[in-house]
């Protein structure tokens, strides 16, 4: 469906729990989030209808997120009810890979297309200081695993932090010498745990262009993701900038939470709830939350926060 600002929208990102097996700074609190009655996050049911009714809007595209996916009971059946789904062409995942060991394979086997996997650093104590409770080496056979299971293009998330991983970034470019991996830097957003980092945190891409100027430009682009590839390489870089870059011209997707809620932006704190609705209700509610969409985000940076009103675990990035 085309929007008032002449933008098609034809995907979904659907968060399908808040809840998490890690505790990254930037996104969640210590504590993790209190666990809700059964009864405010969406049922199996509810995610099928409005993918269905979001497919009659002209939905093509979606991505199961969350929190982390795969702590989700009953998520693989899920994946394969979504990738059946007439009209939906890809069912893709974002994870922290954490459980992919595990998964990979079931997931593949469902019918889920494409995988994006979020990996900050390589060093296994900064691993844990940012997730709070993670394991590298389990993010990294969870990418093996991914691989082996024959998911290919697997894309690599990457939230570029001042002081943090910036010294990481040649060693996260070399990943895509010898591997058909993306892996993409994304500016760290005043979002969630992000809204407390300071100034100093928040750097552009650009320093990616800097530390590595051998990468070459490429002329296509990958969603929101200016593509970039190392001389002869078979994997490419991906520059992803919220903040430094607003990219709202070329916006074509909407979000459900995973308390049912549709945003039609992300840094907006519009809302219109698809609960206790049947099929054919949520296709209108869609539509008019596509026609809703704003022509510009809010301002962003680290002054000005975002306007979401939510932790990102519940929108899912
Ligand atoms: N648990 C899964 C994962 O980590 O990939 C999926 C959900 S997570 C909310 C989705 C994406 O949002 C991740 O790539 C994560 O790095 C990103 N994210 C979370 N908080 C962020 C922030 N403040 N700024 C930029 N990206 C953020
Ligand atoms: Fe969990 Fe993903 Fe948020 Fe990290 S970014 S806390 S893995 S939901």
């Amino acid at each position: 469906m085309i929007d008032n600002y002449g933008r098609s929208i034809d995907y979904l990102r659907i968060s399908v729990t808040d809840l998490c097996n890690l505790r990254c700074r930037y996104c969640m609190p210590e504590e993790g989030v209190p666990k809700q009655p059964h009864s405010t996050i969406m049922t199996f049911e509810e995610i099928v209808s409005a993918a269905k009714a979001a497919a009659a809007t002209g939905i093509r595209k979606i991505r199961i997120t969350g929190g982390e996916p795969l702590v989700r009971r009953g998520i693989v059946s899920l994946c394969r009810e979504l990738s059946s789904i007439e009209g939906i062409n890809e069912v893709c995942m974002t994870t922290n890979g954490t459980l992919l060991r595990r998964f990979a394979e079931q997931l593949k086997d469902a019918g889920v297309s494409r995988l994006n996997i979020s990996l900050d650093t390589l060093v296994p104590e900064k691993y844990n200081y940012i997730t709070r409770l993670g394991n590298l080496s389990d993010a990294l056979e969870g990418i093996d695993a991914a691989f082996d299971a024959g998911f290919d293009s697997i894309k690599i998330n990457n939230v570029l932090t001042g002081g943090f991983n910036d010294d990481e970034i040649e060693a996260f470019v070399d990943m895509t010498r010898d591997r058909s991996i993306e892996v993409r830097f994304i500016e760290l957003m005043p979002i969630g745990g992000g809204i407390d980092f300071d100034t100093s945190k928040f750097i552009s891409c650009h320093h990616v262009l800097e530390r590595v100027p051998e990468l070459e430009p490429l002329e296509l682009r990958d969603g929101v993701a200016e593509l970039y590839r190392l001389p002869e390489a078979p994997g490419r870089v991906g520059l992803i900038r919220p903040i430094s870059h607003k990219f709202c011209d070329s916006c074509n997707k909407i979000r459900l939470t995973s308390d049912g809620m549709l945003k039609p932006c992300l840094h907006s704190d519009r809302e219109i709830s698809l609960r206790g609705k049947d099929c054919s209700e949520m296709e209108e509610i869609i539509r008019g939350a596509i026609l809703e969409k704003p022509e510009v985000r809010c301002a962003l940076d680290s002054e000005n926060p975002s306007m979401a009103g939510r932790d990102m675990n519940m929108i899912g990035g």
